[in-house]
């Protein structure tokens, strides 16, 4: 459809003659999903959303040719009177800040030449000729960064470990296997803007002596592949990667592979196995991949959005960066909103905002006038926040605390007519199907617990239910191998916390 409208486009400005004076970009997802297909027109930065076709014309000869914006296809916010034009005002834009995703709504995605126009390489070329590797890894740690793929580890102290290892040759490792039910952040980056983690891998690779990383895929994401492999061809005709970069002595080169679609090869240890062509699977830690990682060598493995950080700390320094968030939690979160909410798509917002904020001021608050019931972040492996927390500071602590997690960044809205019971069961029947199977507690415990919800929602709870489900849970988080198993527990752990009164009304129900 998007690829319609950009012919309609191109044939009104041939047929206007424009051609020559106005440029078309195809950039990477500007972020309001539910408002495609969108454009953006300079130099006003006047915003159209659901565009079809036949609005190519108006467009042209309207707004380009007498410059007044088509007022009907203007973005209006939920029950505003007056349409916004300009795309830093819509709601959705509103209180975000743009580290990672800086270039995604202005550069092609496909032209290195754009990336370098807006600073791209310009931080590999200051590590290369002006930093050590040791000052490189401090500057990283000095900026408080914290891995985004949900643990939130110190991304510096991840790289010392690794450079401070023994054995040779050491790796540097993408984890692009984002699997979460609505969480498609890693995959905005990867498709709209390349090369920002080509340059982060790359900068790492010096940081830590690294001469080969790996970008790890999923499968369901072509257009994200397809775009990689040939930022990384273009990086490489460019003298961006592969030898003596910069005219330097160091070498650095990056390939792809392929996920088959396991949610657990987004766990570290089974994205490296997979890696190395054998079995998706978990493998208990220690050691961790600092010390043993692909082909048993250190390597460091970080998610997309960690690597799209990089360059902006090294050019703007960690200072600069380090001035963003809170104390605990530097920089900027990107998440993707979904479910009952008006505005949904992605956003990038500091660390520290309210929950309150993102579903209201940016999300545009809940369809159809209902009362905002809960958020889930973190997707299978976090929990839900109830409406009393909505004034929650986002940050991996505070999250924490409340039996959710940050997670990769997934951020689903429910509404006063959600079942609580039904969103923990969703859930656990994903992890069920998504098991690796190689652990029990994992493997056995997480089909019981489901069998047990089953019951629940089908009107032959029992009473006792509510308290084995609570010990399982607190078995699978204590014994299970790998983080898919130790975080399945936790939407039902929380759905109890805060929603018991609806497990117990069904089980009332029982027929
Ligand atoms: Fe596999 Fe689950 Fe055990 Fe992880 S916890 S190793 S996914 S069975």
């Amino acid at each position: 459809k998007c690829g319609e409208v950009v012919d309609a486009l191109k044939e009104s400005l041939n047929k206007n003659g424009l051609t020559e004076q106005v440029r078309i970009i195809l950039t990477g997802c500007m972020g309001p999903c539910d408002m495609g297909p969108v454009a953006i027109v300079y130099p006003d930065a006047t915003f159209y959303r659901r565009l079809r076709p036949k609005d190519a014309e108006a467009i042209v000869e309207e707004h380009i040719m007498k410059g007044a914006p088509v007022q009907r296809l203007l973005y209006r916010a939920p029950g505003a009177k007056e349409p916004t034009p300009c795309i830093h005002d819509i709601d959705l834009f509103k209180k975000q800040q743009k580290i990672v995703l800086r270039n995604t709504i202005y550069i092609d995605p496909l032209s290195i030449e754009e990336y370098i126009g807006r600073d791209g390489y310009a931080a590999l070329a200051k590590v290369l000729t002006q930093m050590t590797p040791a000052q490189v890894i401090e500057e990283v740690k000095k900026s408080g960064l914290r891995g985004r793929g949900g643990a939130g580890f110190s991304t510096g102290m991840k790289w010392g470990f690794t450079a401070a290892a023994p054995g040779t040759p050491k790796y540097v490792v993408c984890n692009g296997d984002e699997g979460d039910p609505g969480a498609f952040m890693d995959r905005s980056v990867l498709e709209g803007d390349p090369h920002s983690v080509i340059e982060g891998m790359a900068i790492c690779g010096y940081a830590i002596g690294a001469e080969q990383g790996y970008v790890y895929v999923r499968a369901e994401y072509p257009l994200a592949i397809q775009r990689l492999s040939y930022a990384i061809e273009k990086a490489r005709e460019y003298g961006l990667l592969g030898k003596n970069i910069f005219g330097t002595s160091f070498n650095f080169d990056i390939e792809i592979r392929i996920g088959a679609g396991a949610f657990v090869c987004g766990e570290e240890t089974a994205l490296l196995a997979s890696i190395e062509g054998k079995r998706g699977e978990p493998r208990p830690r220690p050691p961790f991949p600092a010390q043993s990682g692909v082909w048993g060598k250190p390597t460091v493995i970080n998610n997309v959005e960690t690597w799209a950080n990089i360059a902006p700390i090294i050019l703007k320094g960690a200072d600069w960066y380090a001035s963003i968030g809170t104390e605990k939690s530097k920089g900027t979160k990107v998440f993707a909103l979904a479910g009952r909410i008006n505005n949904t798509g992605i956003v990038e917002v500091p660390m520290g905002i309210t929950l309150r904020e993102i579903v209201y001021e940016i999300g545009g608050g809940i369809p159809r006038k209902k009362q905002f019931k809960a958020v889930q972040t973190g997707g299978p492996s976090g929990g839900c926040i109830p409406a009393e927390h909505l004034d929650t500071p986002i940050d991996y602590d505070s999250l924490g605390a409340l039996g959710a997690i940050m997670g990769s960044g997934g951020m689903i809205v429910m509404d006063e007519d959600t079942c609580m019971v039904d969103i923990a069961k969703f859930f656990l029947d994903f992890v069920v199907d998504e098991s690796c199977g190689k652990c029990s507690p994992c493997r056995i415990g997480t089909k019981r617990m489901y069998e047990i919800l089953d019951r629940i929602t089908n009107g032959q709870g029992r009473e006792g239910d509510i308290e084995l489900l609570s010990e399982l849970a607190t078995t699978i988080k204590n014994t299970a191998l790998c983080g898919l198993g130790q975080t399945a527990p936790n939407p039902v752990l929380s759905t109890i916390r805060y929603f018991r009164d609806e497990y117990e009304e069904h089980i009332k129900e029982r027929k």
